[in-house]
C-alpha cells in the first residue's frame, strides 16, 4: 500500500556495519532523523579487522563480547565484488587497491568507508557507544504511542546515556557469538579450545596437533592455511561425505586428516573419534557457526531467539506487535547481503514515513505461520528458518516496481551489448 502522506521519525539504528549504514542512508533519504549507535571505533563491522583478541574469552561466553569482527587475516569473499554492491554504488576496483574479483576483507571495509565519505553519512555515527538496553516507554500503551528507550554507553568515559526514539532499528549482524557444540569432556580439557570467532593468523598453531571442529567454510579455510605451520590438522565432520574440491585438498596434504564427530575430549588431552580413533591434540577451534544474540533488547518476549529462530518476525524484519517502531535488518542467511540490506532499508524507511503500511497483525502471524508449516514440511530445521529460499510457485513471475528500469541499465552494460546483439 502506498500513500503520499509522510512523516519524518527519530530513528535509532544499532550498528554501523553494512546493514546499518545503508539503513541509515535509506531513512535519512526518506526524511527521517537518524543516529545511528555503534560500539567500535569505526564503521565496517564484520569487515573492520580486528587483530587484538587477547582480551576476548576464547569460547564468546560473554553476554557482551569484547571482540565484533570474526574475520580472519587471510579472509577472500566467497561472492564475486560484481554482485556484492548496493545498487546505486557498485562494488569497482579502484587504482591502487585490491583489484580481484574475489578481493580480500580490506577491500570491502574501504568499499564501506567510499560508500560513507559519498553519502556523507559519519556525522550520523556515534562510535564507541555500545547499546546496552532497548525497551518501550510505556508498555501499557502498546499500540497506541510506541516508542523506545535506549540505553547506551561511551565506552571511553564509561558515561551511561538514556535516550528516547520513535523507532529503532536493529543492524547488529549475527556472526559473533559462537554457537558451540556439546560434547562430553569439553568443560574439563585443559588445553586450549578457541572458537573460530577468534581466529586470526595460522603462525601460533606452530607444530601443534590441531582439531578443527566443523567443515563448512570457516573450518575449510582454516585447516587449509594451518597445514603449513601445525604438525598434524584433523578436521572433523559432521559428516565424511566431503565435497570434491574439499576432498582433493585433503589428499594433497600428508598432515590433514579428514575425522568423523568426535565423540568425547579426556583431560590428558586426547580426542576420542565416534569411529573409535583417536589423537592427543593441543588445541580444538570450532568452526561451528555464529547464534543470534540480543543481549540489549527487551521486548517483553514478543521477539524471541528459539534455536536459530528470530521471532515472530514478518518477511524477517517486523515483529508484528512492534513493528515498523521496531525492525530488523540483516538477519537472513544464505543471501547476497548488501543490495538485500538496501531493500530492507528502503522499506522500513517507507513504512516509518508512512507511505507505505504493513498488513494486518493477522496476516503477518498468517504469513509467519505458513513459513514456519512449509520449512518444517520440508524438513527443514529451525535454525535454517533465515536461510531464505524462494518461493517455489511464483518466482517466475514476480516482477516488481523499477524491475523494469534495472533491466534497461542491464541492458546498456558491456555484458549485452559487446556483440551488437539488439536487445528490446
Ligand atoms: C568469516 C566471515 C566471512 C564472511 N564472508 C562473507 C562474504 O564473503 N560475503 C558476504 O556478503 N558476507 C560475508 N560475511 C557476512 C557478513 O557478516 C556480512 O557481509 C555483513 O557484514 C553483515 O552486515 P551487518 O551490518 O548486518 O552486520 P555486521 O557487519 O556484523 O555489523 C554489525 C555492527 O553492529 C555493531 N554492534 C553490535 N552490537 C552492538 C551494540 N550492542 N551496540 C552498538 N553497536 C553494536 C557491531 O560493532 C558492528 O559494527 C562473512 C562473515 C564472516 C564472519
Amino acid at each position: 500500500m502506498v500513500s503520499e502522506k509522510v512523516q519524518s521519525k527519530s530513528v535509532c539504528v544499532i550498528g554501523a556495519g553494512p546493514s546499518g549504514l545503508v539503513g541509515a542512508r535509506e531513512l535519512r533519504k526518506e526524511g527521517h532523523n537518524v543516529v545511528v549507535l555503534e560500539q567500535s571505533h569505526d564503521i565496517g563491522g564484520q569487515w573492520l579487522y580486528d587483530p587484538k583478541v587477547e582480551g576476548e574469552d576464547p569460547l564468546g561466553k560473554n553476554t557482551f563480547l569484547k571482540v565484533h569482527s570474526s574475520v580472519y587475516a587471510s579472509l577472500r569473499l566467497i561472492s564475486p565484488r560484481e554482485i556484492m554492491g548496493f545498487t546505486d554504488f557498485p562494488f569497482v576496483t579502484r587504482k591502487g587497491r585490491d583489484s580481484r574479483r574475489f578481493p580480500g576483507h580490506k577491500e570491502v571495509f574501504l568499499y564501506l568507508d567510499d560508500f560513507c565519505e559519498w553519502f556523507g553519512l559519519r556525522d550520523m555515527i556515534r562510535f564507541n557507544t555500545r547499546v546496552e538496553y532497548v525497551g518501550m516507554v510505556d508498555h501499557a500503551k502498546l499500540g497506541k504511542d510506541l516508542r523506545w528507550i535506549v540505553r547506551s554507553r561511551d565506552l571511553k568515559s564509561d558515561k551511561v546515556v538514556e535516550e528516547v526514539f520513535d523507532a529503532v532499528v536493529v543492524a547488529t549482524g549475527h556472526y559473533s557469538y559462537p554457537k558451540l557444540p556439546s560434547i562430553k569432556g569439553m568443560d574439563t580439557w585443559r588445553r586450549k579450545q578457541m572458537h573460530s570467532h577468534i581466529y586470526r593468523v595460522p603462525e601460533l598453531f606452530q607444530n601443534e596437533v590441531v582439531v578443527v571442529v566443523g567443515n563448512s567454510l570457516s573450518g575449510a579455510d582454516i585447516s587449509v592455511e594451518l597445514v603449513d605451520v601445525a604438525k598434524e590438522v584433523h578436521l572433523s565432520a559432521k559428516s565424511l561425505d566431503i565435497t570434491e574440491g574439499l576432498s582433493k585438498v585433503i589428499s594433497k596434504h600428508e598432515n590433514l586428516h579428514l575425522r568423523p564427530q568426535i565423540d568425547s575430549l579426556s583431560e590428558d588431552g586426547r580426542v576420542l573419534f565416534v569411529d573409535g580413533s583417536s589423537v592427543i591434540a593441543d588445541t580444538l577451534i570450532y568452526c561451528t557457526g555464529y547464534r543470534y544474540s540480543f543481549p540489549f533488547l527487551d521486548t517483553k518476549g514478543m521477539v524471541v531467539v528459539d534455536d536459530g529462530r528470530v521471532g515472530p518476525l514478518f518477511e524477517h524484519t517486523f515483529p508484528p506487535s512492534l513493528g515498523p517502531a521496531l525492525s530488523f535488518i540483516g538477519i537472513p542467511q544464505k543471501i547476497i547481503g548488501f543490495p538485500f540490506f538496501e531493500s530492507q532499508a528502503k522499506w522500513i524507511a517507507q513504512l516509518l514515513s508512512g507511505k507505505r503500511s504493513l498488513p494486518s497483525w493477522h496476516e503477518m502471524m498468517q504469513s509467519i505461520k505458513e513459513l514456519y508449516h512449509s520449512k518444517e514440511e520440508a524438513g527443514v530445521p529451525k535454525h535454517h528458518t533465515h536461510v531464505i529460499a524462494g518461493d517455489f510457485e511464483t518466482y517466475r513471475d514476480v516482477w516488481e516496481d523499477g524491475d523494469e528500469e534495472i533491466l534497461e541499465v542491464a541492458y546498456q552494460s558491456p555484458h549485452f551489448t559487446q556483440f551488437g546483439l539488439h536487445t528490446e
